[in-house]
Formats: C-alpha cells, sequence, structure tokens
C-alpha cells in the first residue's frame, strides 16, 4: 500500500506520491524489446498497388511474407489497425504512424497501467533517402483502484460508476458506444497489444480476483481494449466468472457486461453442452448473443445469426421466428447474410399493412426483393392514395428536361413503379424519396446508355437546377465523363 505521510506545511496526511516512468529512459530494456518486435513485424500496405512492402528497406514481400532484401519475416494481415497503410512509397515522406502499447507496473502493491505511443515516420531531416525512424513516449499514466482510475498525467479520476451511467440504459439495453469512446480515449484504435511478461505480479494487487495472468497467451497474440484490462476485470463480477470458465474471447469483449440471469448461468453452467461449445469455438460476443436467443449446438446457424446480431435481435422482437427454418429459408434462395437487412426491413412493412407474421407465406416470401418492394409500394399509397397520381404529374411537366444525345438519354422517373424498380436494380435509395417528389421538393432521373435502354446507369437527384446527387449502381459515383454530361445537362434545364 502507499505511504501516508504529512504534507509541506504538516497539517494533513496525504498519500506518498507513486514513483512512475517519467520519460522513454526509464521504460525497462523488456518492455522496449516487446515494443519492438511487434513494430518491426509490422509490414507496410500500399494502397496504389495492393502489395504488401517490407518497411525498412522497402522492398515487395514475397508471398510468404518475407522481404527478399534483408530477409526479415513479417507478420501476415489480419487487424487493420496492426497494418501500416500509406497510399504509395512516395508519400510515405508525409506519413506519420502512431501506435499504442499498454505495460502494467506495480509500485507497492498499487497498480499502474502506461499507455506508450509509438510514433513512426519515414520523413528523417538527415537524408534523401526514405529512412523509417521509431520514436517512444509516455501517452498517459492511469493509476487503478477498485473503484476508479486517476490519470496521473493528466490529473483527472474517474470512477466505473460514471461510466456505468453511460453504458447502461434505464430499459436495461446497453449503449456500447460507451465502451468504444473509452477505449478510444488515449489512443487512434480501440485497441492495443499488452505487455504480458509481468502479469503474474498482478496477483498480489486490486487484480488478485481477476486471474487475468491466466490469459497470458491468449493476451500475448492478440491486440486488447483499455476497457477490458481495466473497467471489466476491476468492476465485474462476471469477468471473474468468464475468467474461470477460460471464456477469454468474451471476458475480454463485452461479455462481461452480462447480466448473468437464469438463461446466461444455465448457458455457462458447469458441464453444460452449450459450455463446452463455447470454450472449443472461444465465442465471441456476438456469437454468445446468438447462442442465447437459440441455443443449437450448430454452429453454422450461430454464424448466421451472429452475422448482424442487432438485426438478428429485431427480427426476433418483431416476428419470434424459428431461426433454423429462416436459416433454411435463405438456404434455399441463395440469400447472403447481408439480406437479414433487407428481411427485417420486408417484414417491418408486412407489420405496418397488418399482415400476419406467424403465417409461412409472409414469414417466407418466394422472392423477397420482389415481395419487399412490392409491401413498400403499398405502403406508401395507403399513406398517400394520391402519390402515383402526383409523380407522374410532377413527371410530366419535367419532360421539358429530356435529354438525348449519341450515347445518352436522361429522363424523369415516370411513376411510383418505375421509382421503385430503379431502386431495385440500382441498390440504392432511390425510392425512399418518392413522397418528396411526388410533393415537387425533389426531381428524380435517371440516365440511360442509349445501347441498353432497359439497364439502370446513373440514378439523378435534381433541384432548383443543381445536381442533388448522381449515382451508379451501389452508390458509387459516376465517371468524370459521365458527369461531365450531367453537368451540362443541368445547365440546360428549363425547371
Ligand atoms: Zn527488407
Amino acid at each position: 500500500m502507499r505511504q501516508l505521510k504529512m504534507d509541506d506545511n504538516f497539517q494533513n496526511l496525504e498519500f506518498e506520491e507513486l514513483e512512475h516512468w517519467q520519460s522513454v529512459n526509464d521504460i525497462p530494456e523488456d518492455v522496449l524489446k516487446f515494443i519492438d518486435d511487434i513494430s518491426k513485424r509490422r509490414a507496410l500496405y500500399l494502397y496504389n498497388d495492393h502489395n504488401f512492402y517490407c518497411p525498412f528497406c522497402l522492398s515487395k514481400l514475397r508471398n510468404n511474407f518475407r522481404c527478399p532484401k534483408c530477409h526479415k519475416s513479417f507478420k501476415r494481415y489480419k487487424d487493420e489497425n496492426d497494418i501500416m497503410t500509406s497510399s504509395s512509397i512516395e508519400s510515405l515522406r508525409d506519413c506519420y504512424f502512431e501506435y499504442y502499447y499498454y505495460v502494467f507496473d506495480i509500485q507497492s502493491e498499487e497498480v499502474l497501467l502506461y499507455i506508450l505511443e509509438e510514433d513512426i515516420s519515414y520523413n528523417n531531416p538527415l537524408t534523401l533517402e526514405l529512412y523509417r525512424t521509431s520514436n517512444i513516449k509516455i501517452k498517459e499514466i492511469l493509476h487503478l483502484t477498485q473503484n476508479g482510475y486517476y490519470e496521473l498525467l493528466n490529473k483527472n479520476y474517474y470512477s466505473y460508476k460514471s461510466i456505468d451511467l453511460e453504458l447502461f440504459k434505464k430499459d436495461g439495453s446497453y449503449n456500447l458506444d460507451t465502451l468504444f469512446l473509452f477505449d478510444n480515449k488515449y489512443i487512434d484504435y480501440n485497441s492495443a497489444y499488452l505487455y504480458v511478461d509481468n502479469l503474474n505480479d498482478l496477483k498480489d494487487t486490486i487484480y488478485r480476483y481477476t486471474k487475468i495472468w491466466q490469459a497470458k497467451d491468449y493476451l500475448k497474440k492478440k491486440m486488447v481494449r483499455l476497457s477490458s484490462l481495466v473497467y471489466a476485470p476491476l468492476h465485474f463480477k462476471s469477468f471473474e466468472y468468464l475468467m474461470q470458465n477460460k471464456l477469454y474471447n468474451l471476458a475480454f469483449n463485452e461479455g462481461y457486461i452480462l447480466k448473468m440471469d437464469s438463461k446466461d448461468k444455465m448457458l455457462l453452467s458447469k458441464n453444460n453442452k452449450y459450455l463446452k461449445m463455447l470454450i472449443k469455438y472461444n465465442f465471441g460476443f456476438d456469437e454468445y448473443l446468438a447462442l442465447r436467443m437459440c441455443p443449437t449446438l450448430d454452429l453454422d446457424l450461430i454464424c448466421f445469426l451472429s452475422f448482424n446480431i442487432e438485426i438478428t435481435k429485431k427480427i426476433q422482437d418483431i416476428a419470434n421466428i424459428n431461426f433454423v427454418k429462416l436459416k433454411n429459408y435463405f438456404a434455399e434462395h441463395k440469400y447472403s447474410e447481408g439480406m437479414l437487412v433487407e428481411y427485417y426491413d420486408y417484414l417491418k412493412l408486412a407489420q405496418d399493412l397488418g399482415f400476419d407474421l406467424k403465417d409461412k407465406k409472409v414469414l417466407y416470401p418466394e422472392n423477397l426483393i420482389q415481395e419487399h418492394d412490392k409491401l413498400y409500394l403499398d405502403n406508401l399509397v395507403i399513406e398517400d392514395k394520391n402519390i402515383n397520381k402526383k409523380i407522374k404529374k410532377v413527371a410530366a411537366s419535367l419532360m421539358d428536361n429530356y435529354y438525348e444525345d449519341e450515347n445518352y438519354v436522361i429522363k424523369p422517373i415516370l411513376d411510383l413503379e418505375d421509382l421503385i424498380d430503379e431502386g431495385t436494380k440500382q441498390h440504392n435509395c432511390v425510392r425512399t424519396y418518392a413522397k418528396d417528389y411526388a410533393n415537387d421538393l425533389t426531381h428524380l432521373y435517371v440516365m440511360r446508355k442509349k445501347s441498353n435502354l432497359a439497364e439502370s446507369f446513373v440514378t439523378i437527384e435534381e433541384y432548383h437546377n443543381k445536381i442533388i446527387q448522381a449515382r451508379c449502381k451501389y452508390n458509387e459515383a459516376p465517371d468524370a465523363n459521365t458527369i461531365k454530361i450531367i453537368q451540362n445537362w443541368v445547365k440546360t434545364i428549363k425547371r
């Protein structure tokens, strides 16, 4: 424990200031070597040719991630935070790369956590050639206590309870952005490497019940979140529970915020078949939530449901669906997991129209996209019976702006069906402008190639003789030549 001492006037007792590293010179050799080892294995990736390069001699790496010139070997790309990226070799001189590391230190049984920053740069004023230099500095030092932590450099105190207030909402749900903000407080990414060689020293500190040192091998290979090293182990009983069961992926990735209700306790009870599965595949938080929603030993089903866990939750809330049947339906129709978003959207539309969400024909339509678009249209018409009439009227008035040259035509979207069709073909959200279009609050056009008039090319939104947006399929921007044509056209339009 820290020593109490009298202040300078011998009036009050105060804690003795903890000794800590002041500069890079105080950082132990082992820690510097740990940083150096990670840093030297980080490859360089260039956007201009999509290849990996040696960050030292700038040679292109071989397929085995080895440098043909200096024979260093590099880590394969796994985590996007763990790679240096630049547009080209030439632009390296203007690049600054920042990397972060966490290091625990124990001083008189008190726990300090150092956040170290490594700055890598190629802009060496002493040489004309690109030359990699690395500098390490102390970004912040956290003095951790059971209830919160002090920033020794910024001189602030934060309690874990104040983080709770942000994280947990009144209705029992949680706001994960809070954790994201916490993890990004000192570093640019939400995770960093942890020095693990001294984790055993935490045994005689406030960490004694957390058993965090047991996860040494797991932590060695992965970048870790700050919240998982500070807030989770010191503030959540569930963290200890997950650690005891060696569910490291869950413990270090949000799993600790589970309330440990009867369902959690069932899934995580000793000798439970689900617990064995969790351990075997080292489930993360989303996979666990999927399992919680639908207890199953079918790993494919868990992958399917955890692909977009937020949407899966919403689907369950709206339709209380049988997930096995849903997965089979997706497989039969060759829909990818990405289509779960459209599926949810479809269910919501069906619900708004008063359809029976227990009816199999409603739950599993023959053609999801077509049915989705049909319901969307129905919904619009119910909202405004005259919407199609109004669109046709606006479109007719825009026919004056019809454009045609050797290769292209530009014409207004003619009616509601035309609008829905364009959105489906282009995979864009033009249909959500239907109401505005009907009320003459925006103008919608399609640009088509004369060689293929049936196929969509560019969707254009114009208003007051200005282009609001022009998008190709999947919301991609048109090429320069096409943009020029559109810009010239918009100068000529009459209303
Ligand atoms: Zn090299």
